[in-house]
């Protein structure tokens, strides 16, 4: 089937009816939520999982010999397989519950603190989010590792032979997005991670932005670490995961101590439970892991692939549109992107406009989008940036389109 057949064959008005919240008026009109490479909205299938959850088996796992107990451990392990079966780990041990992105790349980080070595080299992509910046920033100045960048262009893309540049037998780790979330751009990961195993190099890859639009392979990718946040994905926040090779896991340090992840315990040694309960210290998110799983089914159920395709139309139809008005500026025009779109109009101060369209009742995100050195390269404070989802409509870009026309009027 073409692209467009497919989007045809994709019904947006049966999908809308299972997000209660877009049925919510603000300030008086119906809302159009173009927020979402920030969070999505939650359908009602992942809704009733949570309180099915709380309402019928909520207790502790792994620990108790009460039905209760079982019942949530059996739920939650059947959540881990789905996730390992969505991103095709070879294993289910390798897949370790998160409370999101920040905390997978944390545990990474950190663990590599015990690995690395002065005169070390990591490279990191000039379009990360902080997210993705500052825990390696952190692992430099502790263990005195050199951090270098992979340059972009002013299409937003990176510049891959200067990637090549910067790769040598110093090099240790590497991490990038899959893709990045203040422009949309996708980064060509595969060709990263075959350039950096090379030089046997470790590649970390931020799934966040990606996960809800394209699916991940990670054993294809043959990628070591992959972290993605539930929230983006339909899914609840304070939860996400963190997939890495087993040879990897197997060879960091745990994160935090606690229970849950000792295998046994004296004053004088403890010992560390196997994979994945090494990472998970604590009683974790069970609740969230468990409606994680009911996410990616629904997200399934409908097709990764035919969202991609919708969101495409989307994303070209509100380009075009956004186009045709005077000093509009887009940042981030890589062939390959998701959809988002990241803009600024004549010099109009990006949080006048996200305000204005507040008022008209349009989520928008305005700011740095925590991607700072993005902004810098641009030699901008920040962009208005609209982030479409497969529950989204031309009819709502249209009237997008024509309040950003009257926020432009005001503001002029
Ligand atoms: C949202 C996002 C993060 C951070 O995710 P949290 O859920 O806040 O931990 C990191 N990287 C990218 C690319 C993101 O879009």
């Amino acid at each position: 089937m073409s692209t467009a057949t497919e989007a045809l064959a994709y019904n947006v008005e049966k999908t809308r009816k299972d997000f209660p919240i877009l049925k919510r008026e603000i300030n008086g009109y119906p809302l159009v939520y173009f927020d979402n490479a920030a969070t999505s909205q939650t359908p009602q299938q992942v809704i009733d999982v949570i309180v099915d959850y709380y309402s019928n088996y909520n207790a502790n796992i792994h620990r108790g010999v009460h039905a209760l107990s079982q019942e949530a451990t059996d739920k939650y392990e059947q959540a881990r397989k789905k996730i390992q079966e969505h991103f095709n780990a070879k294993k289910t041990h390798e897949i370790i519950f998160t409370s999101g992105t920040t905390h997978g790349i944390n545990l990474v980080a950190n663990g590599f603190a015990s690995l690395l070595h002065k005169g070390d080299e990591i490279i990191v992509s000039a379009l990360e989010h902080h997210s993705n910046i500052v825990p390696w920033q952190i692992l430099a100045e502790k263990t005195g590792a050199v951090l270098k960048v992979i340059p972009m262009n002013q299409e937003g893309e990176l510049i891959y032979p200067a990637f090549e540049e910067l790769l040598s037998e110093k090099t240790k780790l590497v991490f990038v997005n899959h893709v990045s979330n203040a422009l949309g751009t996708v980064n060509p990961i595969k060709k990263i991670i075959d350039k950096a195993h090379q030089y046997d190099a470790a590649v970390l890859v931020d799934g966040a932005q990606a996960a809800p639009h394209i699916k991940a392979d990670v054993q294809a990718l043959d990628v070591d670490f992959y972290v993605v946040s539930a929230h983006k994905m339909c899914g609840p926040t304070g939860v996400g995961m963190l997939y890495g090779k087993e040879e990897w896991l197997t060879k960091l340090p745990p994160y935090q101590g606690g229970g849950e992840m000792i295998a046994t315990v004296t004053f004088e040694k403890t010992t560390y439970a196997d994979l994945p309960h090494k990472f998970e210290a604590g009683t974790p998110n069970i609740c969230g892991g468990i409606a994680f799983g009911a996410a990616l089914d629904y997200i399934n159920t409908i097709g990764i692939e035919k969202i991609a395709a919708y969101e495409e139309e989307l994303l070209h139809y509100a380009t075009k549109k956004l186009l045709e008005i005077d000093g509009m500026e887009i940042y981030g025009v890589s062939k390959e992107k998701t959809a988002v779109i990241s803009f600024n109009i004549n010099g109009m101060h990006p949080y006048d406009i996200g305000t204005i369209l507040d008022k008209l009742g349009i989520a928008v995100r305005t700011g740095h989008h925590c991607a700072q050195p993005i902004m810098d390269f641009y030699k901008i404070p920040g962009t208005v940036r609209a982030s479409f989802s497969f529950y989204n409509t031309k009819e709502e870009i249209d009237v997008f389109i024509k309040a950003v026309v009257k926020a432009k009027t005001m503001l002029t």
